[in-house]
């Protein structure tokens, strides 16, 4: 079995006109690249792309993909997969393996394995061996520009489809709004439901400890991004002076970046993005070696290619989503999310 044939198709998103907002970004909408590989037999997987903002993204990675990444991927076996990821790896090293590289890098990844498992009539937890039928779920869903009713009724919202947490976004200019902000919505979901807060590496490392600080107080769960990603000094401060858990890892790239935080003990509960730290592969890795630091693994994004990998990592501690659409395939039994049985990373 080999791979004969690579096509990418780029979605360009209209421009939001009324963009989703955290402490650092506003998410106007870029599109996505879907990526099919196709076997020798016919065989299909995909891998997907999405990007929150910037304009002339897909076309960017579109490029990328066709002119470094697909010779390297064309003639060889899924069944290869780890030595397809280690050479797209070596090749892409001499401008730069993260960023945008390692976006192609993940995506091709996730084709590949999808492939693998559907050449096999199996979910992919089926080729890595499965710990959870089921995980537990959070919905993210309290964007910064949110006013107090908006964001009361989509959290209230949240907790009606059976969500049993929450997380929404502060780093408002000050603390005291902040405050409210989480006073806000605890109104709305009760005691019982989880509350986490996200701040977008927004801000300095003494005002992430003096927030973290009024977050523990007010019960929240973890204090997710609160200073830049790559600040690993300020990581470790502020695990060390709260006793909130600190998450972070979603822009983080590579299984060598979450290395370097473990090691610090710089992270108390770690959130891998597919796209960023270089698909499924990647995340395997980063989990395993988590659970042997004891650390949690939160997803950030969801979708059935997370709840693969999740259902197979002992650590596995929630999964990240939105609110569930009309046509959602996720299924949420008492507040956790099934692990799909279809071939590869199908729903089904
Ligand atoms: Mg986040």
């Amino acid at each position: 079995m080999q791979i004969a044939k690579l096509d990418i198709r780029i979605n360009r998103a209209k421009l939001n006109p009324n963009p989703v907002r955290d402490a650092l970004q506003t998410l106007s909408g870029a599109g996505n690249v879907e990526l099919t590989l196709e076997t020798d037999g016919g065989i299909r997987g995909t891998g997907d792309v999405y990007f929150g903002r910037v304009a002339g993204a897909v076309d960017a990675l579109a490029a990328l993909i066709e002119h470094v990444l697909k010779p390297l991927v064309i003639g060889t076996s899924p069944a290869d997969v780890r030595g397809t990821h280690q050479a797209m790896l070596r090749e892409t090293e001499y401008h730069g393996s993260s960023g945008l590289a390692m976006l192609g890098i993940s995506a091709i990844d996730t084709a590949l394995w999808d492939c693998l498992g559907k050449s096999l009539g199996v979910p992919c937890w089926h080729l890595w061996g499965r710990v959870h039928d089921r995980l537990p779920a959070y919905a993210m869903v309290g964007w910064l520009n949110y006013d107090d009713v908006e964001v009361q009724r989509i959290c209230a919202q949240a907790v009606q489809q059976g969500f049993r947490a929450v997380k929404i976004k502060v780093g408002y200019p000050t603390l005291a709004q902040d405050i409210k902000r989480v006073k806000t919505v605890r109104e709305a979901i009760g005691s019982d439901v989880r509350l986490m807060v996200d701040a977008n590496q927004s801000l300095t490392t003494t005002e992430a400890i003096q927030r973290g600080r009024a977050f523990e107080d007010l019960g929240c769960f973890w204090w997710e991004e609160p200073i830049p990603a790559d600040d690993i000094d300020g990581y470790a401060e502020l695990a060390h002076a709260l006793d909130i858990p600190i998450a972070t890892g979603e822009n983080l790239y590579s299984t060598h970046d979450f290395a370097r935080f473990l090691k610090r003990d710089a992270v108390d509960i770690i959130q891998p993005d597919l796209r960023r730290a270089g698909g499924p592969t990647a995340l395997l890795d980063i989990g395993r070696m988590a659970d042997a630091f004891r650390r949690p693994y939160a997803s950030h994004g969801g979708g059935p290619v997370q709840l693969n990998i999740m259902a197979c990592l002992p650590n596995a501690m929630y999964l990240e989503t939105g609110l569930l659409s009309p046509g959602s395939k996720l299924r949420l039994v008492d507040g956790c999310a099934m692990v799909p049985n279809g071939p590869g990373f199908g729903w089904e």
